[in-house]
C-alpha cells in the first residue's frame, strides 16, 4: 500500500500523518506539498519549511510541487468574489488534488488523500467529492478519514503548539485574505525587502535556521513576544526637484501630505526646519543603525549624507513620509540549552539598508560552535526586531531570568 498525501500546512500535516500512520502501519506514506494558492510567496515558503520540519519529525519523505501561481489564478478565474467554502474553494481543491493525483501516479501510489481534511474551516464533503471524482477510474483510491472527530481538532492544535509550529491566520489565497482580514492595509501582502521586524521574511529566516539547527542535532526553543513596531511605508526628501539619498529614523512620525520647509537652525550635525518638527541629521556615510533602545515617537527625521549640507542649507526642502506604528509579534529562537554558561544574542532581522546576518553565516557559526553548544558552554539566541531597540532581549531576560550577551556591532557580520 502506497499513499500519496497532499499536504497543505504543517499543523494539519503533523496530526493527520500521525493518525494515518497509526491506521496504516505498513503503508508507505509519501508527502506532496502542492499549494500555489498560498499568497504571498513568503507565506508559501514559511508553510513549506514548517511542513519539512513536520515531515522530518515523523520520518516521512516530502516532495514539493510547482508554485504555478498563474495556473491557480486561471483555475479560479471568475470566482474571485465567492465566499470561503463556495465555488472558488471547490475549484481550488480540484486544482490541487488534480496535480497531486498526477504525482501519485508518478510515484506509483495506489491511494491518495489530503491533509486539508484536517482543517476545521474546510467542508469535508467538498473535499471528499473532489478527491473521489478525480480518482475515479484512475486506479487510485481516495481516502477521506475524519480525524477531526472525537477531539481531533483540539489534539491537532495541542500537538502543533507543543512543537512550536507556525499557525497561519488565513486560509491562503489573496481573495480569502481580503475577506478574512478587515484591516485596510493588507500587511500579509506587503514585502519590505530584507527581513524587517515582525515580517514574514524575519519569521521564515528563524524557521529556516531552526530547521538547520535541528538537522545537526541541536535542540531549539521558540518564544513569541509583542512589541511596538514601526514600519516605513514611504519617505522622500527633495531639494530643487532632486531626490536625496536618505534613511528615516525609526519611530519617526508621518507627515500629512507634502511638507515644504526652510532650514531654521543647525545644531551640531542636525538641521532643524521651520515646519512640522522636521529634522535632517547629517552623517559621513549613509548607513542605517540599530536603535539601542526605544525612545518613543519622534519628529519626522531623515538621515542624509553630509555632502548635501550646503544644498540643504541654501534651499527649501520638500518631504513626504508615511509610517505606521502598532503592536506586532516577533519571535526568539534559542539554539542550545537554557542552562548554557553563556547565551549570545544575534539579530534575526535586517536594517533598512538590508544589512543583517545571512543564513550561510549562521549555518557556519552553528557548525563551528556545535561542540560548545552541545556541551552547554554556549547557546545562541536569534532575536527578532533587534534593530528596533531590541525588545526581544528584554522579554527573554525577564521571561527566563538569564542574561543575554550581545555583540558590539551586531549587523557587521553581513552577507
Ligand atoms: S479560501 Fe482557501 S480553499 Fe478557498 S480558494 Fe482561497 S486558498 Fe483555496
Amino acid at each position: 500500500m502506497k499513499i500519496l498525501v497532499h499536504i497543505c500546512c504543517a499543523p494539519d500535516a503533523l496530526y493527520f500523518l500521525k493518525r494515518l500512520r497509526e491506521d496504516h502501519p505498513k503503508a508507505h506514506i509519501v508527502g506532496f506539498f502542492y499549494d500555489p494558492n498560498i499568497h504571498p510567496y513568503e507565506e508559501y515558503k514559511l508553510r513549506l519549511v514548517e511542513t519539512e520540519r513536520a515531515c522530518k519529525e515523523l520520518g516521512i519523505e516530502l516532495y514539493e510541487g510547482e508554485y504555478d501561481l498563474e495556473g491557480w489564478l486561471h483555475a479560479v478565474r471568475g470566482y474571485e468574489e465567492e465566499p470561503e467554502r463556495g465555488r472558488r474553494c471547490a475549484l481550488c481543491f480540484d486544482h490541487r488534488l488534480q496535480r497531486s493525483l498526477e504525482f501519485a501516479r508518478e510515484v506509483g501510489a495506489n491511494y491518495m488523500t489530503t491533509t486539508l481534511l484536517m482543517s476545521p474551516k474546510k467542508e469535508m464533503s467538498m473535499l471528499k467529492e473532489s478527491g473521489q471524482k478525480l480518482c475515479e477510474g484512475k486506479g487510485i483510491v481516495f481516502l477521506s478519514p475524519d480525524y477531526r472527530k472525537g477531539n481531533g481538532t483540539q489534539e491537532m492544535f495541542k500537538l502543533s503548539r507543543s512543537l512550536e509550529f507556525y499557525h497561519q491566520d488565513y486560509c491562503g489565497c489573496l481573495y480569502g485574505l481580503f475577506k478574512q482580514k478587515k484591516d485596510p492595509i493588507q500587511w500579509d501582502l506587503l514585502s519590505f525587502g530584507g527581513r524587517r521586524p515582525a515580517s514574514k521574511e524575519e519569521l521564515l529566516f528563524i524557521k529556516e535556521v531552526r530547521y538547520f539547527a535541528e538537522s545537526i542535532g541541536l535542540r531549539c526553543k521558540e518564544w513569541e513576544f509583542s512589541f511596538l513596531n514601526w514600519k516605513l511605508l514611504q519617505g522622500k526628501v527633495e531639494v530643487g526637484g532632486k531626490t536625496l539619498p536618505s534613511f528615516v529614523r525609526p519611530f519617526s512620525q508621518s507627515i500629512r501630505g507634502v511638507l515644504k520647509a526652510d532650514p531654521s537652525e543647525v545644531v551640531g550635525n542636525t538641521i532643524y526646519y521651520n515646519k512640522g518638527g522636521l529634522k535632517v541629521v547629517l552623517v559621513d556615510s549613509l548607513r542605517d543603525e540599530p536603535l539601542s533602545k526605544i525612545t518613543g515617537l519622534c519628529e519626522p527625521t531623515f538621515i542624509v549624507p553630509v555632502s548635501y549640507r550646503d544644498l540643504l542649507l541654501e534651499n527649501r526642502i520638500v518631504a513626504t513620509l508615511q509610517t505606521h506604528m502598532g503592536v506586532d509579534k516577533s519571535s526568539l529562537l534559542l539554539i542550545g540549552s537554557l542552562q548554557a554558561s553563556e547565551i549570545l544574542g544575534l539579530p534575526a532581522d535586517t536594517l533598512q539598508d538590508g544589512r543583517g546576518l545571512s543564513f550561510e553565516y549562521l549555518k557556519n557559526l552553528l557548525l563551528e560552535k556545535l561542540d560548545s553548544i552541545k556541551g552547554e558552554e554556549l547557546a545562541l539566541l536569534l532575536i527578532g526586531a533587534y534593530s528596533l531597540g531590541n525588545p526581544g532581549r528584554t522579554y527573554f531576560e525577564e521571561r527566563v531570568g538569564r542574561r543575554v550577551k550581545t555583540l558590539h556591532h551586531p549587523y557587521s557580520h553581513t552577507p
